[in-house]
């Protein structure tokens, strides 16, 4: 990365690569290359060793992004750390990555003091202003940036915890650029492209699509602090943004606010935008057609995983690509497996598994882990179900961990979701596995309804009767304020056991 990143300083110092609208900030790649100097020369200072990493407790901002790139460029591997994870676990993140450094903005002490005080390691902690013009490090002398093998490590970043405890994955410099270059392949993406994106850096959406492939492609970043459904649009068009990175949360509370009276932007405005990108949760079609049709703007469905630095599937741009799957390999190689490892035809559920420059060696510090992750070929099982159809479409099911079964039969919740959320006073869904003593389990479905909507328990229970048939109705369902979610916007649907429990 430090090789690019001295490449678009010859080319195109001046050229912004990120937009702070906050504080209207411009990251130019002149002055990221130049930061990123002085940097390298703070490291050495601060004798933060070579296998040391570095951590980000950051909101997004233009001093993140230049820790983010700078400290990969300077040969050192870049740790951002979950702003919503609570206490112990972010404890046992910071204990588990080996940081030698923490930079963490002023608006996340509290929090971040609070699992300092649960840590058993020693590190240095700093803090840094996410907004500031210029980083403490530029009162050091600059010096040249290291040169730095393909093959060294770049990025260790925890996955999201969506099933268990967050697994480390480290990645190397070859894995993140061979995930951008084949990201900035598919989407066609050039310098003259600009994403506008509130997707937070510590996922790896929000590093590689949002970050990485822009850098990689020379291209601009409109990196708002966080998501905000006012200020949206009016940001898209403001910096003539190209494409757009959702995730399906957003989208949905997009809609909503075009449906209930709030934003929606002429078409002439929104010329600019070739596209939208939506992943790391299943889009629900019905959500993917009314965007669409609202906006006017064609929204490719992708799946990533911070396994394999985000790139997996993704839909083409034309008008083969499907409602309701993140679309075809994309930079890497996929098959369906049963669970003798087998590999599987067309149109049967499996689990898939990956191959590919941007899949990951090994989990970091978690041999047992790794061993189970991966088969004698190199293939990782990706603990995701779904099928390939006969056009080489991927279809996901849901998680081996989440598959819901009753009386024997395997039951996707995502089904269920996707019934669910076609009843017009649903706001989102989610359902999930509960013990039952006559089924081995029974359905529950936790349902958030739009704001000023009604619907009562016996409505819902009709309405799926006629959806789902009854062997498939849930036994329980629950409204809720708001469906517990990780880092990327993703259900966490085994919490919602203890939220049944506490109920
Ligand atoms: P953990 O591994 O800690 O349980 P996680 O798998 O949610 O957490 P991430 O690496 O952030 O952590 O998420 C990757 C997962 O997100 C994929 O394995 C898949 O289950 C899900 N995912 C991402 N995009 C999509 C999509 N378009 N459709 C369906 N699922 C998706
Ligand atoms: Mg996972």
């Amino acid at each position: 990365l430090g090789e690019v990143l001295l490449h678009w300083e010859a080319v195109q110092p001046d050229k912004a690569f990120l937009f702070a609208p906050e504080t209207s900030a411009v990251l130019t790649y002149g002055q990221l290359a130049k930061e990123a100097r002085h940097f390298s020369t703070w490291l050495e200072q601060e004798q933060i060793s070579a296998q040391g990493h570095v951590g980000l407790f950051m909101q997004n901002g233009r001093q993140t992004s230049t820790v983010f790139l700078a400290t990969m460029a300077c040969g050192r591997v870049i740790t951002p750390l979950n702003l919503l994870a609570p206490t112990d676990q972010l404890a046992w993140v910071l204990d588990h990555s080996d940081i030698e450094v923490l930079f963490y903005s002023p608006d996340k002490k509290a929090g971040l003091f609070l699992a300092l005080e649960k840590t058993k390691r020693k590190f240095k902690v700093i803090e840094l202003d996410p907004d500031a013009a210029e980083g403490l490090f530029m009162q050091c002398a600059p010096r040249a940036l290291p040169s730095v093998q393909s093959s060294q490590a770049a990025l260790l970043m925890y996955t999201s915890g969506t099933t268990g405890t967050p697994k480390g994955v480290l990645l190397t410099h070859a894995n993140l650029l061979h995930a951008a270059r084949s990201m900035a392949a598919w989407h066609s993406l050039t310098q003259s492209d600009t994403v506008l994106s509130s997707l937070p850096i510590y996922h790896i959406n929000g590093q590689v699509i949002s970050t990485i492939t822009p850098f990689v492609s020379g291209g601009s970043v409109v990196a708002p602090h966080t998501f905000s459904v006012s200020s949206w649009w009016g940001l898209a068009i403001q910096y003539r943004c190209t494409w757009i990175n959702m995730v399906p949360t957003i989208i949905a509370y997009l809609i909503n606010a075009a449906k209930s009276g709030g934003v929606l932007p002429s078409r002439e405005d929104l010329k600019w935008i070739r596209f939208g990108r939506s992943a790391s949760a299943p889009l629900p079609p019905e959500h993917h057609r009314e965007f669409e049709a609202l906006f006017g703007i064609t929204v490719i469905e992708g799946m990533g995983m911070t396994e394999s630095a985000s790139m997996v599937f993704c839909n083409p741009h034309d008008e083969s690509r499907r409602y309701g799957s993140p679309g075809q390999p994309c930079g890497v190689e996929a098959k369906v497996i049963d669970p003798e490892g087998n590999p599987l035809g067309n149109n049967v559920v499996g689990e898939i598994c990956l191959r590919g420059g941007n899949v990951l060696n090994a989990y970091y510090k978690a041999e047992a882990e790794t061993v189970k992750a991966f088969d004698s070929e190199g293939w990782l099982k990706t603990g995701d179900l779904g099928m390939r159809d006969d056009d080489g479409f991927y279809f996901i099911t849901g998680r081996l961990k989440e598959l819901i079964i009753k009386g024997g039969e395997n039951i996707a919740p995502r089904e269920i979701d996707e019934a669910v959320l076609k009843h017009p006073a649903v706001l989102d869904a989610a359902a999930v596995g509960i013990p039952d003593s006559n089924y081995g389990q029974e359905i529950m479905v936790c349902i958030v309804l739009k704001p000023d909507a009604t619907c009562s328990e016996d409505e819902m229970r009709s309405f799926c009767l006629k959806e789902l048939g009854k062997f498939r109705t849930p036994k329980v369902i629950l409204f809720m304020e708001d469906l517990p979610r990780g880092p990327s916007g993703k259900v966490q649907r085994l919490k919602l056991l203890d939220l049944q429990k506490a109920h």
